[in-house]
């Protein structure tokens, strides 16, 4: 999958999600990618996330509008990836089975991300310099 969230001069934001899917998927699998809310949520007056990883457990918490509802509460974009990720190991006993990870931008321009597992980077493009970053993660 990939997600990317941008955020212009004037403060909009955009955001956009693609996968091929998960690996030796069922026929006819619908995963979290298309599904607004699950793998992509943005809301122009508070910031965006997105999604990759098991889809079945980004859909059942609707992830990326529960980061996107918790930034319109006051949480940065960090900690609403953080909280996102623990309600899915809270929800999903198996969880060390499988990763999921989010990334968050919010209004002001300020980036989160978390992850269930170690391993998953993000690329912040700014000032025509890519910075890799590694996510934060659970386990
Ligand atoms: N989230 C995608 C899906 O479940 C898979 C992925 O991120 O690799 O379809």
């Amino acid at each position: 999958t990939i997600g990317m969230l941008c955020i212009d001069e004037a403060g909009d934001i955009a955001g956009a999600c693609t996968t091929s899917g998960l690996a030796y998927k069922m026929n006819g699998r619908v995963g979290d990618s298309p599904i607004i809310g699950a793998g992509l949520y943005l809301d122009n007056e508070i910031g965006g996330a997105v999604a990759t990883g098991m889809g079945e457990a980004v859909m059942k918490s609707v992830g990326s509008f529960l980061i996107v509802e918790l930034m319109r509460q006051g949480k940065s974009p960090q900690q609403a990836c953080e909280i996102a990720i623990k309600r899915i190991i809270e929800k999903n006993s198996n969880y060390k089975d499988f990763q999921v990870a989010f990334l968050a931008l919010n209004k002001e321009g300020e980036v989160g991300s978390f992850c269930i597992h170690k391993g998953f980077t993000y690329v912040k493009y700014q000032n025509k310099e890519n910075t890799n970053t590694p996510s934060e993660y659970y386990i």
